[in-house]
C-alpha cells in the first residue's frame, strides 16, 4: 500500500481512495504561455511516479492535469510589457489562443520526453467558465461570496477552516497576500473570484455580474469537479502552490460543495538552480530543449529526480546531471547486453520474490524513490543470473520510467563494423592487445561505443551525450578549475575574454586583440561561458592555430562573475586586462596598460571610469584621470593584486554593477582607480545589454545593485568626492 505525507495533516498516510480501486487525482498543471522550466516539469515527475505507484497495485488512476491558458493572460502584465514572449508572438500576429496552443503542444512534447505518462484529460481553463461561474453561482447563493465593484469575492471570514493546509493564519496571511490591499475587499485575506473586465480588454467573458475572467484559484476547483466529482482522492502541486493556491481551493470547493474536496494533498519540493528556485524571474530556468542542446538525454533529468526524494530540494547542477546521465547510460548498456545475448533461463522464485518486495516497499514509503533505484542498482550487481536480471529491472521500470525496455536496443551494425568487430576480438584473443585497441579506437572514431561482456564484445552507436563529452572537456562551475593565483607569472599579459554567443563580437574583439599586440609577450584566456552558435567550436580553432590562446569551456552559461573567475584564476601574466566581447582595440594598447600601472599605488587602469557622489547615482560618461570605479569594458591590474582584493563575488549573475563591486574591493584597500580615454580603443554594440527586454534589464540591474549596496552602501568614504587628503 502506498503510503505518502499529506501536506493536510502534516503526517505520513496510506492511500486509501474513496472508491476501492480508482484513484481520482488531480495536478496542477502548466501555465501555457510560456515553456515549462525543468522545476515545473520534477512536479509532473512526482504527480507521475505517485500515479505509476498506485497502477502498480493494480489501482485504476483517473489523472486530470489542467492546462492554465489564455484566461489568466493578464491583459495588464501585457501592456506593462511583461512576458517578451508573447509580445514578440503578439507581434507577429498571432493570437493569445495560438500562443497558447504553441505553449500546451511544447509541454505535451516534454512530457513524453520524460515518460510521463499521459493523463486522462488536459482540462483547459478556457473551454470551462462555465463550470467556473457555476461554482461562483453557488458560493453567491449561499453567502460565502459577494460582489463589489464587478468582481465577485470569497468571503474568507465565513469559512472557518481557512488556513487548514498552509498553517497560515492571522498575521502571516496578510504577509502571504503579496498584492496591495484591495479596497473592494471586506476582509485582505479574500480573494477575487470573478474579475470585472476593465476598459479595453480583449479576453473576456460574459457572466451574470458582467464582462470579466475568473480567478486562478477558480479553475481548478471546477474543473477538477467537473472531471472527477466533489470528493477527489490526491491532489498534487510543488509548495508554492500551497499557499494561497490549494488553500483557496479547498476553501472555494467546501464552501459550494459541503464535502471534504480532497483527501491527500502532495506537494513536491522545489528545483533549485545556484542555489534558488528555479524561475523565470531568477534567470536560472533551463528548459528540457536546454538540456537536449547540451546533448543529454531528457530522461537523464528523470534518472536525476529518481535520486533525490520530492519533498527534498533538488539542487540543479550539470554536474549532477552528468553523473545521472551516465548512471542511466550504465543501465541501458545492461539490459541492451543481457537483451542481445541471452543466456539461459535463471528464474530463481524465492530471490527475486525478495527483490521485488525491497523494491516495491521504498516505492510505497513515501515515494522513496532513492532507496528504490539503489534496489535496482543492487540487482545488477548481484550473482542473479542475466534472464532473471532483466526481468526484475524491466519490472522495476514500469515505475522508474527510464525506458529500459527500449533501451539502446534498436540498431543496426552495418556489416563492416561486425567485421572489424570480429577482427578485434581475433587480436584480442590471440593477446595482440595493440591492434585490438586500434581497432577500437577507429570503431570509437565512427561513432560505436564498444563494450566486452561474458559473451563477447558489443557495440552500440554511441548517444549524442558521449560524442559531445569528446569533443573537448568542460567545467560546470568555478570550482573545477584550478587556480593560479599563487603561481609565478609566465608571461607579461593575460587578455581574459568571457565569450558567451555572439560570434562576429568575440572575432572582432580578439582579432583586434592580436593585432595590436603583436610584440608583447602575452596570452589570451578565452572563457567559452555556455554558446552555442558556433563560439565554441571557433575558439577550439582558434587555440589549435595558435599557442597563445587558452579555452576553458563552460558546460552552460555560468553566472558573469564565475566566468570571469575562471578567466582570472586561469591567468598567469603579470597584467590581467579584462575585455568585454563588445570591444575593439584600434592600436598597441598593451604597453600604454602597464605604463599606467606602474605607480603602485594605481590598483586599477581602463578606458572608462565611473564617478559617483552618492553611491545611488553614477556617472558612467568617460571619466579621464581619478575614477570611483571602472567599468569592465576594459579592467586591467597587476595580477598580483587578486591575492589581496580576492575574486569577483559570484552572487553577480549578471554582469550589471559587478565592475563595481570589484572596483569597490580595490579601492577598499586604498588603491586608485585610474581611467585613460585615451587608450585606443572603441566599444560597439553591447549586446548582452540590448538583447534583454526592459523589464528582465531592471529586475537584473536592480538585483545586482542590491547586492553591491548590501556590501559598500555604507562606505561612502570610498568614494573620490568624500576623500580626506
Ligand atoms: P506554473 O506553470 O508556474 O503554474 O507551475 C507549474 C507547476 O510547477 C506548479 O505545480 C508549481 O508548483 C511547480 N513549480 C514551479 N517552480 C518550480 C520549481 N522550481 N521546482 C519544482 N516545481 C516548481
Ligand atoms: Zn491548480
Amino acid at each position: 500500500m502506498l503510503r505518502i505525507f499529506n501536506t493536510l495533516h502534516k503526517r505520513i498516510e496510506e492511500v486509501k481512495t474513496l472508491e476501492p480501486g480508482v484513484a481520482r487525482m488531480y495536478t496542477c498543471g502548466p501555465t501555457v504561455y510560456r515553456y515549462a522550466h525543468i522545476g515545473n516539469l520534477r512536479s509532473y515527475l512526482m504527480a507521475d511516479w505517485i500515479r505509476r505507484a498506485l497502477m502498480n497495485q493494480g489501482v485504476k488512476v483517473i489523472h486530470v492535469k489542467n492546462i492554465t491558458d489564455v484566461g489568466h493572460m493578464r491583459q495588464e502584465q501585457l501592456e506593462r510589457g511583461g512576458d517578451k514572449v508573447i509580445l514578440a508572438a503578439l507581434a507577429e500576429g498571432k493570437t493569445p489562443q495560438e500562443i497558447a496552443d504553441f505553449y500546451t503542444e511544447a509541454f505535451h512534447q516534454d512530457e513524453a520526453k520524460l515518460n510521463i505518462l499521459l493523463a486522462d484529460h488536459f482540462p483547459r481553463a478556457t473551454g470551462h467558465i462555465t463550470e467556473m461561474l457555476e461554482v461562483i453561482q453557488r458560493l453567491m447563493d449561499n453567502g460565502s461570496a459577494y460582489g463589489a465593484g464587478g468582481n465577485i469575492y470569497f468571503d474568507v471570514a465565513n469559512y472557518a477552516p481557512y488556513g487548514q493546509l498552509s498553517g497560515n493564519l492571522g498575521e502571516e496571511l496578510l504577509e502571504g497576500v503579496r498584492v496591495e490591499v484591495d479596497p473592494l475587499k471586506r476582509d485582505p485575506r479574500d480573494f477575487t473570484l470573478w474579475k470585472g473586465a476593465e476598459a479595453g480588454r480583449d479576453v473576456k467573458w460574459d457572466s451574470p455580474w458582467g464582462q470579466g475572467f475568473p480567478g486562478w484559484h477558480i479553475e481548478c476547483s471546477a474543473m477538477s469537479t467537473r472531471y472527477l466529482g466533489e470528493e477527489q482522492d490526491i491532489h498534487t502541486g510543488g509548495v508554492d502552490n500551497i499557499f494561497p493556491h490549494h488553500e483557496g481551493e479547498i476553501a472555494q470547493s467546501e464552501a459550494a460543495f459541503g464535502k471534504r474536496y480532497v483527501r491527500y494533498w502532495v506537494h513536491g519540493q522545489h528545483l533549485l538552480a545556484d542555489g534558488v528556485k528555479m524561475s523565470k524571474s531568477s534567470g536560472n530556468e533551463f528548459t528540457l530543449p536546454d538540456l537536449e542542446g547540451r546533448g543529454f538525454d531528457p530522461l537523464s533529468f528523470r534518472y536525476l529526480c529518481l535520486t533525490v526524494k520530492y519533498r527534498n530540494r533538488l539542487n540543479f547542477t550539470f554536474t549532477a546531471l552528468k553523473a545521472a546521465q551516465r548512471g542511466l547510460t550504465r543501465l541501458r548498456d545492461r539490459v541492451w547486453t543481457w537483451r542481445r545475448a541471452p543466456s539461459g533461463n535463471g528464474r530463481q522464485g524465492k530471490e527475486t520474490k525478495e527483490w521485488r518486495q525491497r523494491f516495491w516497499d521504498a516505492v510505497d514509503d513515501d515515494l522513496n524513490l532513492p532507496r528504490a533505484l539503489s534496489v535496482a542498482w543492487t540487482v545488477v550487481h548481484s550473482s542473479l543470473a542475466d534472464q532473471t536480471k532483466l526481468e526484475l529491472l524491466l519490472e522495476f521500470d514500469q515505475l522508474l520510467g527510464l525506458g529500459l525496455a527500449e533501451g539502446s536496443g534498436s540498431f543496426v551494425l552495418p556489416r563492416e563494423t561486425q567485421n572489424s568487430l570480429a577482427d578485434r576480438e581475433s587480436y584480442r584473443v590471440r593477446s595482440r592487445y595493440e591492434r585490438a585497441d586500434e581497432i577500437r579506437r577507429l570503431l570509437g572514431i565512427r561513432g560505436y561505443q564498444i563494450r566486452d561482456t561474458k559473451e563477447g564484445p558489443m557495440a552500440r552507436p554511441k548517444t549524442s551525450f558521449e560524442l559531445l563529452e569528446e569533443r573537448w572537456p568542460s567545467v560546470s562551475s568555478s570550482r573545477e578549475v584550478p587556480s593560479y593565483i599563487d603561481s609565478p607569472s609566465t608571461t607579461d599579459y593575460s587578455l581574459v575574454v568571457s565569450a558567451s554567443d555572439y560570434l562576429e563580437d568575440v572575432k572582432r574583439c580578439l582579432n583586434s586583440a592580436f593585432k595590436w599586440s603583436s610584440g608583447s609577450s602575452m596570452e589570451v584566456v578565452a572563457v567559452d561561458n555556455g554558446s552555442t552558435d558556433g563560439t565554441a567550436e571557433w575558439l577550439e580553432e582558434l587555440q589549435a592555430s595558435n599557442d597563445k590562446v587558452r579555452i576553458v569551456h563552460c558546460d552552460h552559461q555560468l553566472g558573469e562573475a564565475q566566468a570571469k573567475n575562471i578567466g582570472l584564476t586561469q591567468s598567469r601574466g603579470r597584467i590581467v586586462v579584462m575585455l568585454d566581447t563588445s570591444i575593439e582595440l584600434t592600436d598597441i594598447f598593451l604597453p600604454r596598460i602597464k605604463g599606467l600601472l606602474e605607480d603602485q599605488a594605481v590598483g586599477v587602469v581602463g578606458a572608462w571610469g565611473i564617478r559617483s557622489e552618492d553611491l545611488q547615482h553614477f556617472h558612467e560618461e568617460v571619466v579621464s584621470g581619478e575614477a570611483d570605479a571602472m567599468q569592465g569594458y576594459c579592467f586591467a591590474f597587476r595580477r598580483e593584486l587578486l591575492r589581496e582584493v580576492g575574486l569577483m563575488r559570484e552572487c553577480f549573475r549578471f554582469y550589471r554593477n559587478l565592475d563595481l563591486d570589484f572596483s569597490f574591493q580595490f579601492r577598499n584597500l586604498g588603491y586608485r582607480i585610474v581611467a585613460d580615454g585615451t587608450l585606443p580603443m572603441v566599444r560597439h554594440e553591447h549586446r548582452q545589454w540590448s538583447a534583454l527586454g526592459e523589464e528582465e534589464r531592471d529586475q537584473l540591474s536592480r538585483r545586482n545593485f542590491n547586492h553591491f549596496l548590501k556590501r559598500w552602501g555604507n562606505r561612502k568614504d570610498l568614494l573620490l568626492a568624500n576623500a580626506h587628503h
